[in-house]
């Protein structure tokens, strides 16, 4: 049988790491919340599929990013969307000068060289895309390449990953049950207060007490959640409102231009929450 194609990469250099682009080698910053590090690692350890539920904002990606610098493994990120196709992920055929030609998509390259493949917000992708990772989820570990006529054995190092916010779900936009029983799942949520002041500090370079008051903000607007708002204000939109009140900012300014504004449209609800920011600014 012909050696499978490698991507370009590999060939035109002869062999060097297909990986290379998808290694973090400096330690991504996180703060644990509670044993999610040790039971991620013991799940890792089975390669146990693994499902990160929670609202937009929380630290789903930054977590798995950790996970593979501190795991020492490659970690390909793909952003689902509601346009992408089966072939998106696994590949396709590409015609150029030297005729057709095979490219890994980025869920083959993480199966065929050992890298965590972190689909990012997987309901938004259609129904087809999930079916293709039901094979590399249980004891088969493979990848069917129909069109190329090729089963690819995953890697030992492979794991899946996907994330998932349940605030979301709707008869239209949830897994199937034969795709969420093939997971373990971590819940993800905004942290508490202290811990979520902290990260917020970190992130964005405020002191302690204004990101102190950035999250009662939030935690104000969180219990808007589903009276009117449909997202509560995330961790990465205070990140956003600390660094502009980092910058210089007025507080008011910040707050509004990167905790209010883009949540809400609506009059009365801006209202309130702009009363809740002057509360504190
Ligand atoms: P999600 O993937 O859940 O939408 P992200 O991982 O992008 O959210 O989180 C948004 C930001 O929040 C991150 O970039 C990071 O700065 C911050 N963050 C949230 N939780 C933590 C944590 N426990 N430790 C460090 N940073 C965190």
């Amino acid at each position: 049988a012909a050696a499978p194609l490698r991507p370009a990469a590999a060939t035109a250099s002869g062999g060097a790491d297909p990986l290379a682009a998808y290694r973090i080698t400096r330690e991504p910053y996180w703060r644990p919340v509670a044993d999610e590090v040790a039971l991620y690692e013991a799940a890792y350890a089975v390669r146990m599929p693994m499902m990160l539920k929670g609202p937009t904002g929380c630290g789903k990606t930054r977590f798995v990013e950790y996970m593979a610098w501190k795991l020492g493994k490659p970690l390909i990120t793909v952003a689902c969307h509601e346009d992408m196709t089966a072939s998106d992920l696994v590949g396709r055929f590409l015609l150029d000068a030297q005729g057709t030609r095979w490219q890994d998509g980025p869920l083959a390259l993480a199966a065929r060289y050992g890298a965590i493949c972190y689909l990012d917000e997987v309901v938004e992708a259609r129904q087809d895309t999930t079916v293709v990772i039901h094979p590399l989820t249980d004891k088969r570990r493979m990848l069917p390449l129909e069109k190329k006529g090729e089963v690819i054995e995953a890697h030992p190092d492979f794991q899946l990953v996907i994330s998932f916010n349940p605030g979301y779900q709707s008869l239209m936009k949830d897994l199937k049950q034969s795709t969420k029983q093939r997971f373990g799942a971590l819940d993800f949520d905004y942290p508490e207060h202290e811990v979520e002041a902290e990260i917020v500090a970190h992130e964005s370079g405020v002191d302690r007490e204004t990101a102190g008051k950035l999250v009662h903000i939030a935690e104000r607007a969180r219990n808007l959640k589903g009276h009117g708002l449909d997202e509560g204000i995330s961790t990465r939109m205070l990140i956003h409102a600390g660094s502009l009140i980092a910058q210089g900012v007025p507080a008011l300014s910040a707050c509004r231009m990167a905790l209010v504004r883009p949540i809400t449209d609506d009059a009365d609800m801006r209202d309130a929450l702009d009363a809740a920011v002057t509360t504190y600014f």
